[in-house]
């Protein structure tokens, strides 16, 4: 069956030099040329497949929209194994919305959220694994999560989940042959084999589900609240992070700035950080950071960066900083480490010890000593060690160290979680010896789990519910 022809802007709102309508589907090269006149004037149907064409889209009377050009990508070479046409245009909201309507006059529909996407997943030119990492791509937010998002969108994930469906098919089809033949006697043999290998695949399950919580953190960021009194330097460890000078919009009086979250690249990971405008807005009294507000980021936060001055005693409105961290995954920082110290390491750590402050692992928190303002030709310091202690606590339950075999998110972690269920099932089963048929019925529900992973095995209704989330144009 031939699909009906979509279109839509495939690049972001706004100005920009270039805006791009893509089209596709089976009418994709008629509606390019009912809207587009080459100057060559040859029709784009006999243009050649991945060449560029000059020309004007045009209103229906022949005035010009803009000028451009249209790229021509035949099926099955295309981004969704359909004729494929873009249309380059100069990049202004005007010209891409009448790029746009003009292809809907000529017979397109509008493309829904990720329907480029998705045709090339039912066209099976990606797996779903792979159509969800194009979301993961365009959204990463530091290199080791485009680095997960180009692992998985390249196949390393699905290949890896391929190989044990297929590994677990075949047990599936010797013990079938085995009940189907019962005088072969092969049954022995076949249960030591066969415990031996599901509880290999379930450890190996094992082991990939262990990277779950550091790929949501890669694919999400690490939500994180840097606290402590003002003047200890949260503003300038903020700037240090996002390595830019500038405070953010300090001229516009009177605006709520509560809501603004930015994400910093620490090590590849990225930390979505809480409330960076209240953090900044250290010139304004009533903006300060109070402790109250301390202790409701303290309280959302996955991870704390505290702040403590060095260069000056501590007080109580410290020890009430160090209050919130009971229970948290926290890092002590010790600010202005280029001054000369009034409070040292040890100081501190005996307070966290009299206060009892134990974070969520039952450990003493780490102290870094910190200097976030490079002056008169120091350095930063202790950048390089808060930058370790940031990854170890994203990587800290990852058995495995390739970012391309993580987990990128909850639905993949959910079917992997099922999988493994089912393996330690049909290891009981085999166990109790209650005949290998319920074994087979175990492991053919691991390789349904599985399947939705990859998209083997998975409704429209999820379906549906991945595409939702990507932009409209992808
Ligand atoms: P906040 O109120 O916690 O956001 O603190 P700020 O980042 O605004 O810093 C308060 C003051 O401490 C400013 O005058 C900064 O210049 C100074 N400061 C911050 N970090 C350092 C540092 O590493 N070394 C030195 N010497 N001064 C710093």
């Amino acid at each position: 069956m031939k699909s009906d022809t979509i279109s839509a802007i495939a690049t972001p709102r706004g100005e920009g030099g270039i805006g791009i309508v893509r089209i596709s589907g089976s009418h994709a090269l008629s509606v390019a040329d009912a809207v587009f006149r080459a100057r060559s004037q040859k029709a784009l149907a006999e243009a050649a497949s991945h060449c560029a064409v000059y020309g004007c889209v045009v209103e229906r009377d022949g005035t010009p929209v803009d000028e451009g050009l249209a790229l021509v990508m035949r099926a099955p070479h295309s981004y969704t194994c359909e004729d494929v046409v873009e249309l380059q245009c100069h990049g202004g909201q005007s010209v891409m919305r009448r790029v746009l309507a003009r292809t809907w006059e000529a017979g397109a529909r509008a493309a829904e959220r990720g329907e480029f996407t998705k045709r090339a997943f039912l066209n099976g030119r990606i797996d779903l694994a792979q159509a969800e990492a194009v979301m993961a791509v365009v959204e990463a937010r530091s290199d080791r999560a485009l680095k997960m998002a180009q692992g998985h969108l390249a196949g390393h994930f699905s290949d890896r989940i391929r190989a044990m469906r297929h590994q677990i098919l075949s047990m599936v089809a010797h013990i079938e042959a085995a009940i189907d033949f019962p005088e072969n006697e092969v049954d022995d043999v076949l249960d030591v084999d066969l415990t031996r290998d599901i509880t290999r695949l379930a450890e190996e399950i094992r082991g990939i589900l262990s990277t779950a919580n550091a790929g949501r953190i890669l694919r999400d960021g690490l939500l994180t609240a840097i606290v402590g009194r003002p003047n200890v330097g949260k503003s300038s460890l903020l700037n240090a992070l996002l390595r830019e000078e500038r405070a953010i919009v300090t001229d516009i009086p009177g605006t709520t700035r509560d809501a603004i979250e930015e994400y910093a690249d620490v090590g590849g990971v990225p930390l979505r950080i809480i409330d960076t405008a209240g953090i900044r807005a250290t010139e304004d009294t009533v903006e300060r950071i109070g402790v109250e507000r301390a202790r409701d980021y303290a309280a959302r936060a996955a991870l704390v960066l505290a702040l403590f001055d060095r260069s000056r005693p501590l007080g109580e409105e410290d020890e009430a900083i160090l209050s919130l961290l009971k229970k948290k995954q926290a890092i002590l920082l010790l600010t202005k480490a280029d001054l000369p110290p009034k409070t040292t390491r040890e100081d501190l750590l005996a307070r966290v010890k009299a206060m009892g402050v134990v974070s969520a692992s039952g450990s003493m928190p780490q102290v870094i000593e910190i200097a976030a303002q490079a002056k008169g030709g120091v350095d930063r310091i202790g950048f390089d060690v808060l930058t370790d202690a940031v990854c170890r606590i994203a990587y800290q339950d990852a058995a495995e160290g390739d970012e391309a075999d993580f987990v990128a998110d909850a639905r993949q972690a959910d079917a992997l979680r099922r999988a493994e269920e089912h393996l330690r099932a049909a290891i009981l089963t085999m166990e109790q010896e209650m005949g290998l048929d319920f074994v087979s019925i175990d492991l053919r529900s691991a390789v349904e789990a599985l399947g939705e992973l990859t998209g083997e095995t998975v409704g429209d209704a999820i379906l549906d519910e991945i595409f939702s989330k990507f932009c409209i144009g992808k």
